[in-house]
């Protein structure tokens, strides 16, 4: 319950005039109407008794509305509601003038009511939200002014106090500017847009009252962004494998960066470091804003294994903050190089008489690929004499022989390598070496025929090629260059004084003539050297047989005269008859086959048969050679049975040549006849050693041994010319 109470109270009386008094009162604004402010009878000290014939009354005025005064007591009550606020606004001290009038006797009394204020409002701001952009970059310090409140209210029951929510960038500073307190925000703490954007803040303002009233603002600090922060990626680095011939437009990898900043602070754009490698540039291409990398190019593990990119993250503030990453690509190998063969040929000859071990070339394998591509196996064609050795360094090996090597068996191998590299699939190399082997003087010279024999017939001419010898070397050149050259042992038996041999081609001729009837045999070596180093030489014998030519002259030796010459007549008698004795004649020759002839002139006289055996005279004439007088009966002998024997062969021999003469002709056309000799035959006949030389025999030829005579019986018919 609100009571008013007096304030003041004052009396003036002024005897024999109208008497007045100044009152006093005070009340609070906001009482319930009727509410009593002041006794005014009490207070002017009237008479309680006399109070029945006076009456009180307000005198009209501005404010009288408000009041009211009880007519018969004299009580002040409140009238109407009463407002502080709006009878005074904000002024100090809110008083209401009244002149109450008292009647019987009548007073006029000056009566004065304070209204005292009340809280009866609260705080209020005049928005509800307040939004503050600040930069994040500004300095700690700085301060912002925030709108304050208003509060009708006076004294304490006004605003006496802000407060501002917990928070941890801004303190609260109030100004006192005249009667107003104004609040102002102070950074205290740098802000980070990237850690809050909006700070959102209460003030709050207070009043003084009891109890105090208040009101709230709310406060946004939206936090202005800075490019304050670089872009950031996603790893420290990237790495990633790729394969080589990688197809064009493959991607990568894509790199990745962020940046906290907002708008175009934040938006990043990927590029290429500007120290880069143009060959890599040319290799890859990066796409500005996605970051992703791209094949551009042929890529060669071969050439690059790893490429090392940098790229360039940046923003778009101003100016723009960047960042750079690198990317490591490492190029994985694929198998698409062939391995590479190099020989380095120590000597494409190799003597045949190399030892096993021989090295004969170096074989380098190279293979660009990595790994089991570039791994390689080398290999040689099978059934050479030659193997491959590896070598203490990888990839090297020597090729070297393994078997023995014969040029004569085979004078060169081409020797085929093969290279084949561990990769899937697996490449191959095939290279060619030719191998020659070289000669060396491992073969003597040959003769195909040891030994040899030589026909010789006698009266040669001298000096004239008679023979020819020839040996055969598997050798090549120098090593196969034969010469020749005779045995020689020296002394006046040796025969080899009379022969010569060339020392190039084996053609030997005959110094002299030799004679059968003096030397029918003898034998000699030939020697054949060949021109290797040590050269090697064979022999090969020869044995000569000279041949009986048809060089003496039948001897007819009946009769004979004492010059030589053979001449005679016979006288036959008249009466012999057919088949009977006329005569016997001799002949005899030193040669043996076929004969000259001799022709004695037998004159035959036919005579009476008494004069036959008393005279005879027979004319004869020969070419007679000089002879050894010791032989001279034995030769008659023989001669005489050879000519008749002669002359029966040739009378044999013209028959059957009438017969047939075409055999002839068939006989010299033969392929197989050498022209000088066609056959011999050697017997014996007591200590001497003969020879029978004719054409060619048939199977059916015989020698009838033990005769005298040269028996031989000619199957072949030819024609063989004489004269009887
Ligand atoms: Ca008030
Ligand atoms: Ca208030
Ligand atoms: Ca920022
Ligand atoms: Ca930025
Ligand atoms: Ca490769
Ligand atoms: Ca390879
Ligand atoms: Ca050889």
């Amino acid at each position: 319950m609100f009571w008013t109470r007096p304030v003041l109270f004052s009396l003036v009386i002024c005897y024999g005039q109208l008497v007045s008094a100044q009152l006093k009162y005070s009340t609070a604004e906001e009482v319930k109407v009727g509410s009593i402010v002041g006794n005014v009878a009490k207070d002017l000290g009237l008479d309680i008794g006399t109070l029945t014939s006076r009456m009180f009354r307000l005198v009209s005025g501005a404010q009288d509305a408000l009041f009211e005064v009880n007519p018969n007591n004299g009580l002040l009550l409140v009238h109407k509601r009463l407002d502080r606020e709006q009878l005074c606004d904000k002024s100090a001290v809110c008083v209401m003038d009244l002149k109450i009038v008292v009647e019987n006797p009548l007073e006029i009394h000056y009566v004065s009511v304070e209204v005292t204020d009340a809280n009866d409002h609260a705080p209020t701001f005049a928005e509800k939200g307040k939004i503050i952009e600040i930069a994040e970059s500004t300095l700690s310090g700085v301060r912002f002014q925030l709108p304050g409140a208003r509060d009708p209210d006076v004294g304490m029951n006004s605003i006496q106090r802000y407060k501002l929510s917990q928070n941890d960038h801004f303190q609260l500073e109030i100004r006192d500017r005249d009667d107003d307190k104004i609040p102002f925000l102070v950074l205290q703490k740098q802000l980070d847009r990237e850690e809050k954007v909006n700070h959102s803040l209460i003030l709050s303002a207070i009043d003084g009252g009891t109890p105090s009233k208040s009101a709230n603002l709310n406060v946004t600090v939206r936090v202005l962004d800075v490019n304050d922060n670089r872009p950031i990626f996603s790893n420290e680095g990237y790495s990633v494998v790729l394969k080589e011939n990688a197809a064009l437009g493959t991607a990568v990898i894509r790199v990745q960066a962020t940046d906290l900043d907002e708008g175009a602070n934040g938006e990043v754009e990927y590029d290429f470091g500007g120290d880069m490698n143009v060959e890599v540039k040319r290799l890859f291409s990066l796409d500005k804003i996605l970051g992703v990398i791209r094949v551009d190019g042929q890529i060669d593990f071969e050439t690059y294994n790893v490429f090392k990119l940098d790229v360039q993250a940046s923003d778009k503030g101003q100016p723009p903050m960047t960042t750079d990453c690198r990317v490591i690509i490492k190029i994985q190998d694929v198998n698409d190089n062939k391995p590479d063969i190099e020989v380095t040929s120590i000597t494409s000859m190799v003597p045949e008489d190399a030892k096993h071990g021989t090295v004969i070339a170096l074989i380098s394998i190279t293979d660009n690929d990595s790994g089991l591509n570039g791994k390689v196996i080398c290999s040689l064609t099978e059934n050479v004499p030659l193997e491959l050795k590896p070598s203490f360094k990888e990839n090297m090996y020597s090729l070297v022989t393994k078997d023995t090597l014969d040029r004569e068996t085979k004078s060169s191998y081409d020797i085929s390598i093969t290279a084949t590299d561990c990769g899937e699939p697996a490449l191959s190399t095939f290279k060619t070496v030719n191998i020659q082997v070289k000669d060396v003087n491992d073969n003597i010279p040959e003769f195909p025929q040891n030994p040899l024999e030589l026909y010789l017939t006698e009266n040669n001419e001298a000096g004239a090629s008679v023979f020819s010898v020839s040996a055969f070397d598997k050798d090549l050149d120098d090593n196969a260059a034969i010469s020749y050259y005779i045995v020689r042992q020296g002394g006046h038996t040796d025969m080899t004084s009379f022969l010569n041999v060339n020392s190039e081609n084996g053609q030997i001729s005959a110094l002299k003539s030799f004679d059968f009837e003096t030397l029918k045999s003898f034998q000699f070596q030939v020697v054949a050297t060949d021109g290797g180093s040590p050269p090697l030489s064979s022999n090969v014998t020869v044995k000569v047989f000279i041949l009986d030519q048809n060089d003496n002259a039948p001897v007819i030796l009946y009769p004979v005269s004492t010059n030589g010459s053979a001449e005679g007549v016979e006288e036959i008698p008249r009466n012999l008859k057919a088949g009977d004795w006329v005569t016997k004649v001799r002949a005899y020759d030193a040669d043996i086959g076929y004969s000259l002839s001799a022709t004695a002139t037998v004159t035959i006289k036919l005579v009476e048969p008494k004069e036959a055996f008393a005279a005879s005279d027979i004319k004869s004439a020969a070419k007679v050679d000089e002879e050894d007088n010791v032989t001279f009966y034995l030769i008659i002998t023989l001669g005489s049975v050879s000519l008749l024997f002669v002359i029966s062969i040739i009378v044999l021999i013209a028959m059957q040549c009438s017969k047939s003469t075409e055999y002839t002709s068939k006989y010299l056309q033969d392929a197989n006849y050498d022209g000088t000799l066609c056959h011999s035959i050697q017997y014996r006949s007591g200590d001497k050693r003969y020879m029978l030389v004719g054409p060619r025999m048939s199977i059916g030829s015989t020698v009838v041994p033990g005769s005298h005579a040269n028996t031989l019986v000619l199957p072949d018919r030819r024609h063989t010319s004489g004269e009887v």
